[in-house]
C-alpha cells in the first residue's frame, strides 16, 4: 500500500494577522512564502510560513479570524503543532524566546528527544524538538531570517491529537493511509509512515471524558499529509472513499492540489500534492511579498485589497 509520505503542511487560526506574520516571521524567522486569502473565505488572509523556497512538510498556515472565539481544547481536535530544530538549538530557542517576551511552558523529553513547549500570541500550542534528523531533511536556509541559518527551524516536525476512542482514528491510519505504530509514551501513541521520524508522525492521547474539541483564534484547523503527484493522491483518495469517508473531489490549490476529508475522531485531514509549488507564481525571490490572488477573484482585486488589513514586514525588537 503507497501510503503519505509525511506532513506537507499545517494550517491554524490565528489573530490579528499583523501579529502573527511579527511572530512567525519576526521572532521565529520563517519565511512568509505566500500572501493570499482563503479561497472560500476571501476577506480573510491566509499566510503560508516556511523555508526560503516553501519545501512540502516545511509550511505552516494561517487563517487570521480574529472574530472567532478561542479555541475549545477537545477530543477530535489537533492541540499542538511540532517544528524541528537542529540537535543543540534548544538553548539559542529558549533565550531568544526570552529576549522577544514568548510564552514558554515548559522543557521536556519526548521519545528521547528534548522539548520546549511554547504558546504563540494568539494561544497556538508549539513544540520546538531538537532532531538530528533535521539535518537529513529537504531545507533551504534564509537569508533574510533574524535567526541564524544553523538554528533555523527546519520544518514540521509532527502534531499531536487528543482523540475520543483512539481505536478507531489508530486503525484508520494504519490501515488506509500507510502508518504504522511507534511507539507509545506517558499516554502519548506515535504514528509514523517511513519509520515514524522527523516530519513524519503524529502523536494521539485517547481523551474519552473530555468534551468535543472547537476551532477558535489558536487552534489547528487541518493537518496536510504529502503525496507525490496526482495519481499518488488519486489512489489515497480512493481508499479513503472506500474505507466511508467522505473525501472531497480534487481542489487546485495552485501551489498544490487538495482532497480533505475527516478521520474518523473528526480531525480534518488534508493530502496535498508536493507540487507544483510556491513558486509557480512568483518570482522566487520575491515570494511573499504582494497579495496574490487565485484567477477568479482577480477582477476583485482593488476591492479585496482595500478590505484586508495592511501587512507590514517589519524587524522585530527584543522586549529585554
Ligand atoms: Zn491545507
Amino acid at each position: 500500500m503507497q501510503g503519505v509520505t509525511g506532513l506537507h503542511h499545517i494550517t491554524a487560526i490565528a489573530g490579528p494577522a499583523q501579529e502573527n506574520l511579527d511572530f512567525y516571521a519576526g521572532v521565529l524567522g520563517l519565511r512568509l512564502v505566500k500572501k493570499s486569502v482563503n479561497q472560500d473565505d476571501p476577506g480573510t488572509y491566509h499566510l503560508f510560513y516556511a523555508d526560503a523556497e516553501g519545501h512540502p512538510g516545511t509550511d505552516l498556515t494561517f487563517f487570521p479570524w480574529s472574530h472567532l472565539a478561542p479555541a475549545r481544547q477537545g477530543h477530535g481536535l489537533a492541540v499542538e503543532v511540532g517544528l524541528t530544530v537542529p540537535p543543540g538549538a534548544l538553548a539559542y530557542w529558549e533565550a531568544r524566546l526570552g529576549q522577544y517576551g514568548a510564552k514558554t511552558t515548559g522543557k521536556e523529553t519526548r521519545f528521547g528527544h528534548q522539548v520546549l513547549l511554547l504558546t504563540d500570541p494568539h494561544g497556538l500550542e508549539l513544540a520546538l524538538v531538537e532532531n538530528a534528523g533535521a539535518l537529513k531533511r529537504t531545507f533551504a536556509p534564509w537569508d533574510g531570517s533574524p535567526v541564524p541559518v544553523e538554528k533555523q527551524i527546519r520544518g514540521l516536525e509532527g502534531a499531536r491529537l487528543w482523540e475520543r476512542d483512539l481505536s478507531l482514528t489508530a486503525s484508520f491510519v494504519t490501515n488506509v493511509i500507510g502508518f504504522r505504530h511507534i511507539a507509545t509514551e506517558k499516554g502519548w501513541h506515535r504514528y509514523g509512515v517511513d519509520g515514524g521520524g522527523s516530519g513524519q508522525f503524529i502523536d494521539i492521547r485517547e481523551a474519552p471524558d473530555a468534551r468535543r474539541g472547537a476551532w477558535g483564534v489558536g487552534s489547528v484547523h487541518h493537518i496536510a499529509w504529502r503525496v507525490d503527484d496526482d495519481k499518488h493522491q488519486q489512489a489515497v483518495r480512493a481508499r479513503v472513499e472506500e474505507d466511508g469517508r467522505r473525501p472531497t473531489p480534487v481542489i487546485d490549490r495552485f501551489w498544490f492540489r487538495s482532497v480533505y476529508f475527516l478521520e474518523p475522531g473528526g480531525v480534518l485531514f488534508e493530502l496535498a500534492t508536493d507540487g507544483p509549488g510556491f513558486a509557480v507564481d512568483e518570482d522566487p525571490e520575491h515570494l511573499g511579498e504582494s497579495l496574490v490572488l487565485p484567477p477568479w477573484l482577480e477582477p476583485q482585486r482593488a476591492t479585496i485589497e482595500a478590505a484586508l488589513p495592511p501587512l507590514q514586514h517589519r524587524v522585530v525588537e527584543p522586549v529585554r
